[in-house]
């Protein structure tokens, strides 16, 4: 049987298939820890192969802690540390990504 890949947006091997009955093609591979899922498949197997083959997403650029530091866009607000707002960057990178690979 075929494996599902590492999910090529965040590297996690927690990949699981969601297998639905009816209409078609009726199952995709979900990353459960980004949430990443598809393209979808006819069947499991499908979906497996369908989730190996998948292209790599655009590159989403990655900001480090410096940059993100010294964007003019974070105001300066009271009882906000920088650790909060970096925090906030990251996680709003990482939906981006996720959001990228999702359905094509
Ligand atoms: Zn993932």
């Amino acid at each position: 049987m075929t494996e599902p890949l590492p999910c090529p947006f965040c590297g996690s091997t927690n990949i699981r298939a969601h297998v639905y009955g009816g209409g078609e093609p009726d199952a995709f591979m979900q990353c459960h820890d980004c949430s990443a899922d598809g393209p979808n498949g006819l069947n499991r197997e499908g979906a497996i192969e369908a989730w190996n083959r998948r292209t790599q997403p655009a590159q989403v650029p990655t900001l480090t802690d410096e940059e993100i530091e010294r964007l003019d866009c974070i105001p300066n607000v009271p009882g906000i540390q920088f650790g909060d707002v970096a925090k906030f960057a990251r996680a709003i990178e990482a939906a981006l990504i996720a959001k990228m690979g999702g359905k094509p």
